[in-house]
């Protein structure tokens, strides 16, 4: 905030706004080292069958291990990251990181569960995504129907013959595509079928109106009608409670995420997870 001061006409700054210029510089550095230290760790969260509860995925999440605030979630630091274009070298870290985690889970015996990698707009417009995930597949021998892409509907918005191009060849590869936070987005349906898509995340939102509203319960079922009619599974987020879970069901949901079925947990947990969840009779 510029303020014009008195009879003279000088100007000068807020200190609080230089302040905060400062400390977004800052974290800026701040961040620009935890992409050359890599300073980032996943945690994983299980997406489950709606029907046995065994685990069918798992949703890569990126943390920042920050050396004096501790542990930092992405809604703090994803936001700069993509305003400054950082997003790019933090997207091949998690790529890179993935793949590794996929190498050394493989190599422990690990039962062989794909994982789902977030992705935002400006990974697709800076760079070649797509040779991005083949040499990170080649580099750690990892056969692409191990990795899945989560998109926003608002990427595919953004630049939708680039986009389009660059989903086209990733799905050749054999790599699942996926429409994260469907239902928040201005996605149209015939988009969703020529880009390919195999699965809509439908928006937490959603979720949270189950069990309680019925109208919120007329458009899940919508959707769900939907996107099978154009070949798509669905998979509830942000499941929280178990009545949403009967009513999911119900609906022919195939899929679940959310608290309620588990949080995110580091690569060693996530694997007792999904052992306790095979070994469970449901
Ligand atoms: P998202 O892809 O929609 O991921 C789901 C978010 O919802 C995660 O938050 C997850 O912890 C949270 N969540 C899971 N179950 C529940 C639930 O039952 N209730 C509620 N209220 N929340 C639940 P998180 O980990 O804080 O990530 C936030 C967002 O940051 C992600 O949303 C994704 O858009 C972005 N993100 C995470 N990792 C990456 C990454 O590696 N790259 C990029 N570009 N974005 C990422
Ligand atoms: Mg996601
Ligand atoms: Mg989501
Ligand atoms: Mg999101």
């Amino acid at each position: 905030e510029v303020k014009t001061h008195g009879k003279n006409g000088y100007q000068f700054f807020d200190p609080a706004f230089y302040g905060a210029i400062r400390q977004r510089q800052q974290r800026e550095r701040e961040l620009q080292a935890a992409i050359d230290e890599n300073q980032f760790v996943l945690h994983y969260q299980v997406r489950v069958c709606a029907t046995t509860q065994r685990v069918v995925s798992l949703e890569a999440l990126v943390r920042w291990n920050h050396p004096t605030a501790g542990l930092l979630y992405p809604d703090e630091f994803i936001p700069l990251a993509e305003e400054t274009g950082m997003i790019v070298a933090l997207g091949e870290r998690v790529v890179d990181c993935v793949c590794a985690q996929i190498a050394a889970w493989s190599d422990d015996g690990c039962a062989p569960v794909p994982v789902s990698i977030n992705v935002s707009s400006r990974q697709f417009n800076e760079r070649d995504i797509h040779a991005l995930f083949t040499r990170a597949l080649a580099r750690h021998g990892i056969p692409p129907d191990r990795v899945e892409v989560e998109l926003t509907e608002s990427t595919m918005i953004r630049d939708p013959e680039r986009t389009s191009s660059h989903l086209h060849a990733m799905h050749a590869l054999g790599i699942r595509l996926l429409v994260d936070d469907f239902g928040t987005g201005y996605s149209s349906l015939s988009m969703l079928q020529q880009l390919d898509f195999d699965m809509l995340k439908v928006d937490k939102s959603f979720t949270r109106r189950l069990g309680t509203d019925c109208q919120g319960e007329v458009l899940f079922a919508a959707i769900i009608t939907m996107a099978h009619a154009l070949g798509m599974k669905v998979v509830a987020e942000g499941v929280e409670r178990p009545e949403q879970v009967e009513v999911l069901r119900r609906l022919h949901c195939d899929e679940l995420q959310g608290y309620y079925i588990a949080t995110p947990l580091d690569a060693k947990d996530v694997q007792a997870e999904i052992r306790r969840r095979r070994a469970a009779i449901v």
